[in-house]
């Protein structure tokens, strides 16, 4: 677990831009976390650390904020990682998981090869909120017979209940965040 200072730290660079992408969110912004080298380092740190000797073989990356922490923790954790993207975006032949937004739907997709079922896989992004995005994600994990084993994020909406979307039909898989806003 990250001490109290670090987390202290790392959201001092946390930027919070109210009405982006639209009226009503509050969006939070990683990228002064990732520009400052010592916020950095302890984000990557925090995300990395309770998943150090369980196996993980794949660290699987969400479009487009899980891109830019899933490779550094895939280095730290020995394992390869895995690009999940939004559909038309990934040049081979994909598996594709379809998921609701609060208005109409969206999907993600994975390359058919990308994990197999002796793969032991962690999904990264940068925020937590309704837990779609995740649990599409979770169901092009299980498609590919490989087991996934947590999920690990920089900031989790816990008001939103993301959590408990995904625990739903995963009751072991386990779930890290860095920082937690209710
Ligand atoms: P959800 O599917 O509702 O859990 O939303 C998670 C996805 O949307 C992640 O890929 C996030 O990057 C993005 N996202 C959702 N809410 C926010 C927010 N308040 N600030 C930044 N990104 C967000």
């Amino acid at each position: 677990m990250p001490s109290n200072a670090e987390t202290t730290m790392i959201s001092s660079y946390l930027r919070d831009i109210a009405d982006f992408p639209k009226p009503g969110i509050m969006f939070k912004d990683i990228t002064p976390v990732l520009g400052n080298a010592a916020a950095l380092s302890a984000t990557l740190r925090a995300l990395s650390e309770p998943w150090h000797g369980k196996g993980i073989t794949k660290v699987v990356g969400v479009e487009s904020r899980g891109f830019l922490l899933a490779p550094g923790i895939a280095e730290r954790l020995g394992a390869g990682m895995v690009p999940v993207r939004k559909p038309g975006k990934l040049p081979w032949s994909t598996r594709r998981a379809e998921y609701s937004l609060e208005y109409g739907s969206d999907a993600l997709e994975m390359h058919v090869d990308a994990l197999d079922p002796t793969d032991r896989v962690l999904i990264v992004d940068d925020v937590l909120a309704t837990g779609g995005t995740a649990a599409a994600t979770l169901q092009l994990v299980d498609a590919s017979g490989a087991s996934c084993v947590g999920a690990a994020f920089v900031i989790e909406l816990t008001f939103l209940r993301g959590r408990s979307k995904l625990v739903a039909g995963h009751p072991n898989l386990a779930i890290e965040s860095v920082l937690e806003f209710s």
